[in-house]
Order: structure tokens, then sequence, then C-alpha cells
């Protein structure tokens, strides 16, 4: 017999294989003698009230043993089947690529980066050179932005495809288990390269190929129809389906569009700051205690206020975070953040951002979103001082209007440097952040203070051009058999809704293309 039931657990508690059966017992009033086995289905913290616990659905088998039906996803050999170029290998298309394959199709996947392990020597010249190769750093190379990311794998995309799939192919390919149950899933810096490493092999031992160094430098259409590639300016690569999945940096995939008259339309974006605290001071506010149990993992929180008619809200939270340096050009400032899987560093951040409409940048330029986003991270450059150093300010100094006398010790390895942040920001997204933030001060205590650090520019969090494609093919309108994919389009914001994105254009491929 089987049943499903929600119990608590201490923390202590949690993670403790006779602590679980002996509530289970409990609550189904069985003896634990009978539970021979259990599942958990879902698992999450609820720190509502003083006393913090963890809420889990479990399945117990009562009287019987589970039958062991582990997910494994058997790819057959497509080196000899019609060939698809998928360009970009983010999580958008390395899933479509493996979608691909599922479809009986051959993947060949370009990617203008290196592959994870080349790509980490470029990493820590960034970090400790402040200098940007332009073709392989936190937004390009093997995995995309998502590789040395924070991996956090929460998603609102429910309706777009089936977002448990994609979490078992992250445990497939290395993954813990727990992404499958946990309602923040999370894999962590350190991780993820071998997760991606894990993918590439898949596709090449499919008969899939994906190659690096490869920058895609124009398209080669005929008739309203995508023929194929331009790879280095020099390589034609001939296809009749191109998946774009090129992410929201590059730049030069929506110039060229532009250029050669493939519509690309102007989108709103949000734009701020990167905010890092002390994670004690979070942990104290979320779990309503001075210090945090050993068995509770660093607190994490999600703030939004309006403020007049925008949205001001927090996103890709950080705990036990690193901020990272992300220019993909040289002379800019673009900050995120990221996290080891054990979340063990003693920071807290977060994305900050103001919704940037259409109406805010004047004129009628597809690209003037992506032209004054750019804008804004040379001015943070230049107010930095160069070498990637960013400029930051204390909160409450940045909401008073003064310099702050010095900063607080952070986790952005090239350095900061105080100044006022009013004078890289645009008016409206400083002065929507100076109200927000004591606001968010009354939501979560503590936040509202001068140990945390502003830390400028949070500039991409989403796409500043959208692709336009047509609703059931994916394909754009102009331009049959080519379909832009993912965040770099505007149809993705995160790992999971670009994974799933790369899933859906693979499968539109197969119906029409
Ligand atoms: C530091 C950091 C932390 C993040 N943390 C999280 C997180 O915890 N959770 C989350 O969900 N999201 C996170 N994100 C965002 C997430 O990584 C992106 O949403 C996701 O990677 C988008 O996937 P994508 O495949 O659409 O594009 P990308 O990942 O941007 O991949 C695009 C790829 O295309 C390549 N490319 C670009 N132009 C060309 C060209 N001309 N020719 C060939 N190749 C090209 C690029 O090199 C890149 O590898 C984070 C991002 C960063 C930078």
């Amino acid at each position: 017999m089987q049943k499903e039931i929600e119990i608590t657990l201490a923390p202590e508690e949690n993670g403790e294989e006779q602590a679980l059966k002996n509530v289970l017992s409990k609550a189904l009033k069985v003896e634990i003698s009978r539970i021979k086995d259990y599942k958990i289905l879902k698992r999450s913290i609820d720190a509502r009230s003083r006393k913090v616990i963890y809420r889990l659905q479990v399945r117990a088998f009562i009287d019987e043993t589970p039958v062991v039906d582990a997910f494994v996803m058997k790819y057959g050999n497509v080196s000899n089947s019609k060939h698809v170029l998928i360009v970009g290998a983010g999580p958008a298309g390395l899933f479509a690529a493996l979608q691909c394959i599922e479809n009986g199709l051959k993947p060949i996947v370009l990617e203008r980066g290196k592959d994870v392990k080349q790509r980490r020597r470029d990493l820590a010249a960034i970090n400790k050179e402040g200098l940007v190769n332009t073709e392989s750093n936190y937004c390009y190379g093997e995995g995309g932005a998502g590789t040395y990311s924070d991996g956090k794998l929460y998603t609102r995309s429910n309706k777009r495809g089936d977002i448990h799939k994609v979490l078992q192919l992250f445990v497939q390919h290395g993954a813990t288990d727990d992404i499958l149950v946990d309602a923040r899933p999370h894999i962590g810096t350190n991780k993820l390269p071998h997760i991606i490493t894990a993918i590439r092999e898949t596709i090449l031992n499919a008969g899939g190929e994906v190659r690096f160094d490869q920058k895609v430098t124009d398209l080669i259409v005929e008739f309203d129809r995508v023929r194929g590639v331009v790879v280095n300016g020099e390589e034609r690569l001939l296809a009749d389906a191109v998946i774009l999945a090129t992410g929201h940096s590059a730049r030069d995939i929506y110039e060229l569009l532009h250029r050669k008259h493939i519509l690309v339309e102007a989108k709103p974006f949000a734009l701020g700051v990167r905010i890092e605290h002390p994670q004690s001071i979070i942990d104290a506010a979320q779990y309503h205690c001075d210090i945090r149990s050993e068995f509770l993992p660093p607190a994490y929180y999600s703030l939004v206020e309006q403020v007049a008619d925008r949205g001001v809200f927090s996103f890709c939270m950080c705990p036990g975070g690193i901020i990272a340096p992300c220019a993909t050009h040289e002379q800019e400032i673009v900050v995120n953040g990221w996290s080891p899987s054990k979340r063990n560093n003693p920071y807290a951040n977060s994305g900050t951002v103001v919704q940037v409409t259409l109406d805010d940048v004047a004129g009628e330029d597809p690209l003037r979103m992506m032209h004054f986003q750019a804008a804004i991270e040379r001015t943070a450059f230049n107010l930095g001082g160069g070498s990637l150093v960013a400029p930051g300010q204390r909160m409450v100094d940045f909401v008073e209007g003064r310099v702050s006398a010095d900063l607080p010790k952070n986790s952005y390895l090239p350095g900061t440097k105080s100044v006022m942040l009013k004078d890289t920001l645009p008016d409206f997204v400083h002065d929507s952040l100076k109200r927000a933030l004591p606001q968010f001060g009354k939501k979560l205590r503590g936040y509202y203070t001068n140990e945390a650090i502003l830390v400028g520019v949070e500039s991409r969090s989403s796409s500043p051009v959208r692709i336009p494609r047509d609703k059931e093919t994916f394909q754009h309108p102009q331009v049959a058999g080519l379909y832009p994919c993912a965040e770099g389009a505007g149809y993705a914001g995160g790992i999971v809704s670009a994974a799933i994105d790369g899933v859906n254009c693979a499968n539109a491929v197969l119906r029409f293309s």
C-alpha cells in the first residue's frame, strides 16, 4: 500500500532516515516496521513562524517495497541523420541539441567561446587582472551564461514545457536528485561545469557535434529562407534549419540581423544594481535568530515594491554568494551573482532592478534599448576608474545622497570604488531604487542598513531586444528555417526556461523544417 502525506520535520531531522520514518509512523498511525520505504516528492523550508521547519510531501510504502524507476533518457545514433545548426552552447543550445537527438536529427552546435576547462583561465584573468576576453567570459563559452552561474533552477515557466524532464536530464548528467524535490533547486557553480561537460559527451556519443571558437558572423539567407551560416567570417555551413540561441549579450547578432533587414524589436528590460549584505543579517531576519542553526541553509529573500508606476524587484538572489564581473566587451561593467553548491561564502547578494519601458528611451530604433544599456555599462566602467573596478555605495548613503566614506568588505574580486551611483544610473532608476530600499527594509528586518553595499550595474537581467517568431512554427516571420530561441530572442529568462525553449525549438524544427 502507498500513501502520500505532508509532514513537518525539525531542521536537525532533515536528511535523517530514522527520524523521518518515526514521523511517518506517527502521522500514518502504522508501526515503523511496516514502512518499508519512502520517497520525498517535495521539500521546502517554512520560516513563517519563529520555529523554522521543513515541510515535506512524502509517499510512504507500507508493507511493500517500491519499484525502482530511475529516469534515464537513451539517445540513438544520429551521425548520419539530417543536421540542424544550433548557434550558442548555453542551456538553450545544449537542450535543443539533446532534443534534436531524441527527435532523430543531428545537432551541430557552434559556440564562439571555449570549452568549460579553458574558459576557467579567462575567468581568472577577468577576476585577477580585470582583463575581458570578448569571446570567453562569464557569458560566452560552453554552457553559456549558465555555467558559472548560481545554478538556481527555479522557474515559473511551467506552462511552456516539461520542467521535470529538464531537471531529470540535469540529474542524469550529474546533478543530485535533491533538485527534483526542493522548492528552490540549486546546483552551484562548482558542480555546473561537470554537468555541462557530461551533456557535451552525450551529444558527441550520439553522433552530434559541438564546435568551439566558432563565432557565427553571418546568416546565409536566400529567397526568405535560411540556408546556413558563416563562421568566423570565412567558413560556410549549410542547413535547412538554424536555431539561434545566442543569449542576451550577443549584441553583434542583433546588429547583424538589423543590418540584413531581418526584423528585430526593441524590448523592455530591467536595470539596477547588485546588493550585497552579510549573510548573517539575512539569516537573522528570515530565521528569527541571532545565529543560523547549522541545520539550516543560508537564507534567501525575494522582495518586490511598486514605486509610482514602476516595479522594483530583487532577483537572482544568491545566498552565500559572490558578485561576478560579467562584461562581454572591453570598457564596460556588468555585475551578476553566483554561489557554490554549499553556499558557504559570508555574503548574500541579489540583483535589485527597476523596469525600463520602451517609453523611457526615445526614438524608433529597434536597437535603442541595447544602446542605452551599453552606454550605462560604459559609464559604470569610467566611474569605477578601469580594470573592472566597479562603482559602489553603501545602502543608506545611496538613499540619503552622500558618498560613502569607505565601502564594506565585499565579494566582488576586481574591487569596488566609492562613488555616487546616481552618476551612472538614469534618474528614474536611481529615484525608484531610493524609494524602494527603505520599503524593503520594512519587509525584511535589518535589510536597510549601511552594512549593505550597492554595486553597479546590473544591466543584463533580460534581453533589450526581441527577435520575433511565429507562435506556432517558432520561425522568424521573414526567414523560414530560422528559429530565434530563448533568452537572447526574448523568450526565456533563466537556465530552466532557456532549456525548455531550446527543447521547444528543436521540436518545432522536427515539425516544420
Ligand atoms: C553570473 C550569472 C549567474 C546566473 N545565475 C542564474 C541562476 O542561478 N539561475 C538561472 O536560472 N539563471 C541564472 N543566470 C542566467 C542564465 O545563465 C541565463 O538565463 C541562461 O544561461 C540563458 O540561456 P541561453 O542559452 O538562452 O543563453 P546563454 O546562456 O547566454 O548562451 C548563449 C551562448 O551563445 C554563444 N554565442 C553568442 N553569440 C554567438 C555567435 N555569434 N556565434 C556562436 N556562439 C555565440 C555565447 O557564447 C553563449 O555561450 C545567471 C547568469 C549569470 C551571468
